[in-house]
């Protein structure tokens, strides 16, 4: 009795005392930065322009800032910090704390990001690879809410993949698992910013969709897709309007993104075997366009997902979109804070 009267006691200290971790996602348009309790609860979000132009510092001037704010406001309600986690575009040396390259964030190479937000905030950091964050957001409160195991890709400017494997993001030795957006689909492809042809990031993304419209608008027969590639404010959303709207060029363009896709998602799934493999991303927006061609190209592909997904045991294989949106990142680098158990 007196055991039963204890626990019920914690249980209100820690409703009214309750954790939460600050997810920072730094983009190379938006810095948002957000308050999320351990039961995924988003308590507070603040979003304002990165601004790539900005000087580095300042940018983590106001980043920092922001963290101190959301933070004060939620220790004066009784709430705990468990940590910080920053989702950052790039590829990051995990070791370091420094970003190796990035495109989205030029003149941040080889700046040691995480010593130094650490050293203002006077907080421990975690510094993880956006798409890898977005995996595990997706993983903790969205589409994978009931795998332990899945993997994401992340359409947009770029592909960006994140492994999930026991609940947690699967680094590799040095934190570069998971490029899954350099996976070669044509061996003599388009050039690829990684040094290689033919990756799925040039099929798979917003920049890709776009070159694909151009490319089909200067060969002809495409009258629709030249009248807007010449709009301004053309993008790859233009493209996926258009196939919406039943325009053949356009649909095409969105199944050769749905055959990159499958290529991939085909492999992926005769390699790890996982119960779920996750599609987000602003081009995942565009599901209904691309997803029929890839589950087509992933049927004929890949014998694994045929034998489990009709496996009478019910080792069944999941693709599905993403559920979190742009959030994903935002939750994910805010799990990974709560997750930490370094120092
Ligand atoms: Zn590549």
């Amino acid at each position: 009795m007196k055991e039963k009267v204890k626990s019920k006691k914690e249980k209100v200290k820690a409703k009214g005392n309750p954790s939460f971790a600050i997810g920072v996602d730094l983009g190379g348009t938006n810095l948002r930065i957000a308050a999320v309790d351990a039961r995924g609860k988003l308590r507070e979000k603040i979003t304002t322009e990165t601004r790539v132009a900005r000087a580095r510092d300042e940018v983590i001037t106001e980043m920092c800032r922001a963290i101190q704010a959301l933070a004060t406001k939620q220790k004066k309600t009784g709430g705990k910090l468990a940590g910080v986690g920053v989702g950052v575009p790039g590829i990051i040396d995990l070791a370091s704390g420094m970003l190796r390259a990035s495109p989205n964030l030029p003149g941040w190479e080889d700046y040691p990001v995480r010593e130094e937000i650490e050293r203002r905030l006077g907080t421990r950091v975690l510094l993880e690879n956006d798409a890898n964050a977005a995996a595990l957001g997706e993983k903790w409160l969205g589409a994978g809410r009931d795998a332990n195991d899945l993997c994401m890709l992340t359409l947009g400017t770029g592909v960006g993949g994140g492994i999930i494997l026991g609940g947690r993001i699967w680094h590799g030795m040095t934190g570069m698992a998971g490029e899954m957006g350099h996976i070669n689909v044509e061996p003599e492809g388009p050039p690829c910013g990684c040094g290689s042809r033919g990756c799925l990031e040039q099929f798979a993304s917003a920049t890709a969709i776009e070159r694909m419209a151009r490319a089909a608008a200067a060969g002809g027969g495409a009258p629709a897709l030249a009248r807007v590639t010449a709009k301004r404010g053309f993008s790859s959303e233009t493209v996926c309007r258009l196939a919406e709207s039943g325009d053949p060029a356009a649909q095409e363009i969105f199944g050769q993104v749905g055959r990159a896709l499958g290529i991939v998602v085909a492999a992926l799934v005769n390699t790890f075997n996982l119960p779920m493999y996750v599609v987000g991303g602003g081009v995942a927006e565009a599901w209904d366009m691309f997803s029929p061609a890839m589950m087509e190209e992933v049927r004929r592909r890949s014998f694994v997902y045929v034998a489990t997904s009709s496996h009478p045991a019910g080792g069944r294989t999941v693709i599905a979109r993403a559920q979190l949106g742009s959030d994903a990142g935002l939750f994910g680098a805010a799990r990974l804070a709560m997750q930490d158990r370094r120092g």
